[in-house]
């Protein structure tokens, strides 16, 4: 069996770089993957899967941080310009740039999903000769795009454990769902697909990352340390005056913002474990001899737990109205990205370790949990889900060499992460019989 899988991984290598430096060449930040969602959709139609997309698998009011309706038009326009499968489009148009693939095996058995996301970040990728995708020719065409977190790679190993399981159907019971979702970036998208319901029949489910930190060859069976985190724009309006000449009739929405910033930052941390606040970003005013009749501010609050996360988040509230009664202006606040904190399920990933260790032996190393690294992922959403409904998930890591660190503008990878992930997830995919019997036993 071992030989057999080695030999369908082997065959596919060159197609899994094909396929990550055509998405990296085209890079599309977060629900403008209108290219890439119609390659995904075409090549899975095309090896038998039964797909579910956009308003299907994607809650339109459940969408966070979406771009303006203009935008969304012009990059749908130039994803046409770029080759995308047009006949797919209208399933995408708008921002609903999520897939759900399914293969049925018409056999009783669980169902197992994986989650990949597509979306670049909003970066622009460096253009000098010490950097490979530059050097090699496949750097992004898209200004101010760039795949820079390795979500380029997650879509081709989507496309590979797709094609794998697609040769190996005939061993394979229950059901698996490939989840493909936009807007990872700024954990903006991942809460529109669960509310979509799309793991709501889930039993084991698994999302993946290359990278963070990890070497190569080393998998990390089930991260651990997710930071609940919440992601607001908050907007002060107030009114412009002359500075000199009339000052008392102006309402001053630079002050007010300035005066939520250092009170944001002044929030207590919390004894329970890890919190966070960063005021981000903070654009005010006109012109030198102006009240300042606006203010924006990009928030984020982040904590170990959601209980942490929740307290950070209901203190910044107070500290935001309350700077808007000191200057008396108005202000409105607007949800930009969510994601929670999850835990792995300890009986998952022993299986996944067992799997890996036994079976993939190009992994050098390979471990339960990983090094605490504190970061967000929206995949937290599924994880809490399908748990919720008592089936069992995990995040798995596949290190790889990495050229710089992740949302760099050099960041690349070693490519050779890419076979050696669909043949460990392809492997615990074909060995899941044994493990759900024995549950059930
Ligand atoms: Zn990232
Ligand atoms: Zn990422």
């Amino acid at each position: 069996m071992q030989t057999l899988l080695n030999e369908s991984i082997r065959q596919i290598a060159g197609q899994l770089q094909n396929w990550r430096r055509d998405f990296h060449h085209f890079a599309e930040s977060g629900w403008f993957e209108f290219r890439t969602a119609t390659l995904v959709a075409d090549e899975l139609h095309r090896l038998g899967y039964s797909l579910k997309m956009g308003k299907e698998v994607i809650k339109a009011d459940a969408r966070m941080g979406l771009p303006s309706v203009q935008a969304l038009q012009e990059q749908e326009q130039r994803a046409i310009q770029q080759g995308a499968k047009v006949e797919w489009l209208p399933h995408f148009s708008g921002g609903f740039t999520g897939i759900v693939a399914t293969l049925d095996t018409g056999k009783a058995g669980p169902t197992l999903a994986f989650r990949v996301d597509m979306d670049a970040l909003d970066l622009n990728e460096d253009q000098t000769h010490v950097h490979r995708p530059y050097a090699e020719d496949f750097y992004s065409c898209n200004a101010h795009m760039m795949h820079a977190c390795g979500h380029d790679g997650h879509t081709a190993i989507g496309l590979g454990l797709a094609r794998i399981l697609k040769q190996y159907e005939n061993r394979l019971t229950g059901k698996i769902k490939l989840i493909f979702q936009p807007a990872e970036e700024g954990t903006r998208g991942a809460k529109s697909m669960v509310e979509a319901g799309v793991v709501d029949d889930v039993d084991f489910f698994i999302a993946i990352h290359i990278g963070l930190g990890i070497p190569m060859g080393e998998l990390v069976c089930g991260k651990d340390s997710f930071l609940a985190t919440t992601k607001i724009d908050v907007t002060y309006r107030g009114a412009a005056s002359h500075a000199g000449g009339k000052p008392e009739e102006g309402k001053n929405a630079l002050l007010a913002a300035a005066q939520a910033t250092v009170g944001l930052h002044a929030i207590s941390h919390h004894s329970k474990g890890i919190s966070r606040i960063n005021v981000g970003v903070l654009q005010a005013g006109t012109g030198r001899n102006v009240i300042p009749d606006y203010a924006l501010m990009k928030v984020e609050t982040r904590g170990e737990t959601n209980e942490i996360n929740e307290f950070i988040y209901g203190h910044a509230l107070g500290v935001i109205e309350g700077a808007a009664k000191m200057q008396n202006v108005e202000y409105e606040i607007e949800l930009m990205g969510a994601a929670q904190s999850s835990k792995p399920s300890p009986a998952w990933v022993d299986f996944i370790y067992q799997q890996a260790q036994q079976h993939v032996p190009e992994l050098s190393s390979v471990v339960k949990s990983g090094r605490q690294s504190v970061g967000s992922e929206d995949a937290t959403y599924f994880m809490e889900r399908v748990k919720a409904n008592g089936g069992l998930a995990s995040y798995l890591i596949f290190g790889t060499e990495l050229s710089a660190g992740h949302h760099h503008g050099q960041f690349d990878f070693n490519e050779d992460v890419l076979a050696i992930a669909v043949k460990t997830l392809a492997t615990i995919t074909i060995n899941l019989p044994d493990f759900d019997a024995e549950r059930h036993q």
